[in-house]
């Protein structure tokens, strides 16, 4: 499989009821987009074949990558990131836009959950049910040497996906962890707007975040 056929394949899943009949049912609830025909569907990663970082977000945003089927495009969570890639030289643009030609250096980015949740709060059960879809498209992805999780679910996600414990391996915005090989686990607090407009996530924090993973994902 690669990562076109990885997209084609997960497109059609509707393993999670309750995530499905919510990616569908917000679709145009937003007066700024009602107008809009939205993706509502599972949201494939986006990025370089050949990525050493991957990026690993929490789960599409209901008007942001649920609209436009990219994952952190088209809300205040894509409005930070994407800057700050550009900056570090991890993008072409500093903005996605759908149909854009952005194009990703190194990176790839994902989430842990791949179908809008209410709340932005998929359950311990959606968690493990779209694991599935990490483990294959984590695979296509073999040159990836970090693995930056933003957020407490993105990491937990990830600590499943390699068989590490919780207790062995706490959330620290920050931290490396080595996983041998040459491979890290990289932690930061997520980049949605309730961190980054209250100040828990600034762009230099953000930034110093990239440019430590591009040094140990040796780019
Ligand atoms: Fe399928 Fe993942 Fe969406 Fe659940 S969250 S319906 S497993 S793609």
């Amino acid at each position: 499989m690669d990562l076109e056929t990885f997209a084609h394949s997960l497109a059609g899943c509707r393993l999670c009821p309750r995530l499905v009949a919510w990616r569908e049912g917000v679709a145009g609830k937003r007066r700024a987009f009602r107008d809009e025909a939205y993706w509502a569907r599972p949201v494939p990663g986006f990025g370089d074949p050949r990525a050493r970082i991957l990026l690993f977000g929490l789960a599409p945003g209901a008007h942001g990558a649920n609209r436009t089927g990219r994952p952190f495009t088209g809300d205040a969570s894509g409005a930070f990131l994407y800057p700050l890639l550009h900056e570090a030289g991890l993008a072409s643009r500093p903005q996605s836009l759908p149909g854009d030609d952005l194009k990703p250096y190194g990176i790839y980015l994902t989430a842990a959950v791949r179908c809008a949740p209410p709340g932005n709060r998929p359950t311990p059960a959606e968690i493990r049910t779209c694991a599935r879809w990490t483990e294959a498209e984590l695979a296509l992805l073999p040159e990836v040497r970090v693995y930056l999780a933003l957020g407490h679910i993105a990491h937990e996600a990830l600590l499943a996906h390699f068989g590490l414990r919780k207790r062995n391996f706490p959330f620290v915005h920050g931290q490396a962890y080595p996983l041998g090989g040459g491979r890290y686990l990289v932690d930061s607090y997520h980049v949605s707007r309730q961190n980054t407009q209250t100040g828990r996530l600034t762009r230099e924090m953000f930034l110093g975040v990239l440019l430590r993973a591009k040094r140990l994902a040796g780019l």
